[in-house]
């Protein structure tokens, strides 16, 4: 392989693995790499992975067992393996695949070109899941952001929660915030080179606390950066919603109203095996108080059904809560146990079959919802900030409360925001005209 390599990073996984990505091949690019445009094409495939389910973790397998072929006709291409599956996993990555040159764990992604430096010159595999590094080194400049518009920034990494079917906090550890002013500088730097939206990043980000400041204190000083048109954040925990953090929400002008809240079971018992940290009771609360100060939230949640030993009525349990509080978005997941967690302890009782019908008649509800959610903004003009370029003449773009929204529009509205009148919906989207001249 020639000392500078063309590099492909496939992701699994959250923002935050995305955000770890766009550092990898920033800090790549900087070392004078290049993209490839498939991993087929790449002498350096980084695999970023995500452990979170046994099904996302069996993707790694895939890739790596997909590349052999790539690696039988080109022994010089070399494979890297990212995140929480390296970190979790640790050296088994390397028994079971056969074919990994190097492995990082989460808090390590800015060693990856020193790695392939090293494993070109004939070292390897080369293995660092040190979890003591410090993971927000990587120069601001240096991350490739992966869109035009909306920035990932990370406020903080780690949880201290003990979720009792989670990894996160053994692939991650525990929190760890990074300092108000690197986080506005970072912003800052985004906002001079034209990102009109960021999204703060952390496991739970509105646990949020750095000398004095908390998240209600850190998304105000960020709302305050001069330039900025949009800030968004994720993912929050119903145990650090507060009075501050809802006013936060109220008051702050460029910070959009769009909240995803998981709340994973709507079954105080389950709740409680699961060790969330709240009731059912203590959920809805949570959401009451948010809508009392904000009546147009947007709320999202997280759902994990067939739980172990979760019966019939305490599924149903979890059916009511979705149809009380009424998701503007759901993401429902069947129950995997994974590795190091303690709910491996539980017998895995619910079949899976069993499992997929729960799934499914979450999703057809909350389908149903949805359409009929989107179909009240029918009439109503939308603030958008323009995403992508579809089709010649063709945008898509989120209203302030994350819906997406298509429109017809010239290629250079990417990344402004337009006044859309909605003349049409479907559960996932909603479609529109522009309605007035441009805010800027
Ligand atoms: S709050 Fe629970 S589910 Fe979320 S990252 Fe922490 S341990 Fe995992």
């Amino acid at each position: 392989m020639k000392s500078k390599s063309r590099f492909f990073v496939e992701t699994f996984g959250c923002q935050m693995n995305v955000n770890d990505s766009e550092k990898v091949e920033g800090l790549l690019l900087a070392d004078g790499h290049e993209r490839a445009a498939s991993a087929e094409d790449a002498d350096f495939v980084f695999i970023n992975t995500c452990a979170v389910r046994e099904k996302a973790q069996e993707k790694l397998f895939h890739s790596l067992g997909r590349l052999k072929k790539a690696q039988r006709e080109r022994p010089e291409l070399k494979i890297g393996v990212g995140g929480c599956v390296a970190q979790l996993e640790g050296e088994k990555v390397l028994s079971r695949a056969g074919n990994v040159d190097l492995l990082v764990g989460t808090h390590n992604v800015a060693r990856v070109p020193e790695f392939l430096r090293r494993v070109v010159e004939g070292s390897g595999p080369l293995v660092d899941l040190d979890r003591s590094a410090d993971s927000f080194t990587v120069p601001d400049a240096d991350v490739a952001h992966s869109s035009d518009v909306r920035a990932y920034v990370t406020a903080m990494e780690g949880c201290n929660h003990v979720c009792s079917f989670c990894v996160v906090p053994r692939t991650r550890g525990t929190e760890v915030c990074r300092p108000v002013d690197a986080i506005l500088t970072e912003v800052r730097g985004l906002v001079a080179r034209g990102y009109p939206e960021v999204m703060l990043l952390g496991q739970t980000v509105n646990a949020y606390e750095h000398d004095g400041v908390d998240f209600a204190g850190l998304l105000a000083a960020v709302d305050a950066v001069p330039g900025l048109l949009r800030l968004r954040f994720t993912t929050s925990h119903p145990s650090h919603v507060d009075a501050r953090f809802a006013a936060a929400l109220r008051d702050l002008q460029r910070l959009c109203p769009y909240l995803h809240l998981p709340v994973q079971s709507g079954s105080d018992r389950i709740l409680d095996s699961m060790r969330r940290g709240y009731t059912r009771a203590g959920y809805l609360e949570k959401v009451a108080l948010l809508r009392a100060a904000v009546p147009e939230l947007a709320l999202t949640s997280d759902l994990i059904v067939g739980y172990p030993g979760e019966s019939e009525d305490e599924f149903q349990e979890t059916v009511d809560l979705v149809d009380a509080v009424g998701f503007d978005g759901l993401f429902v997941f069947a129950y995997s146990a994974r590795p190091g967690t303690t709910a491996l302890r539980l017998d895995d009782d619910v079949p899976e079959t069993e499992k997929k019908r729960r799934v499914r008649v979450l999703n057809e509800r909350q389908q149903r919802f949805q359409a009929q959610r989107h179909a009240e903004r029918v009439g109503s003009t939308e603030q958008v900030l323009v995403e992508t370029v579809d089709a010649p003449g063709r945008l898509s773009g989120r209203s302030r409360r994350f819906q997406l929204v298509h429109f017809d529009g010239p290629a250079e509205w990417l990344g402004q925001l337009r006044q859309v009148e909605i003349t049409g919906s479907g559960p996932n989207a909603l479609t529109g005209r522009v309605a007035v001249q441009p805010l800027h």
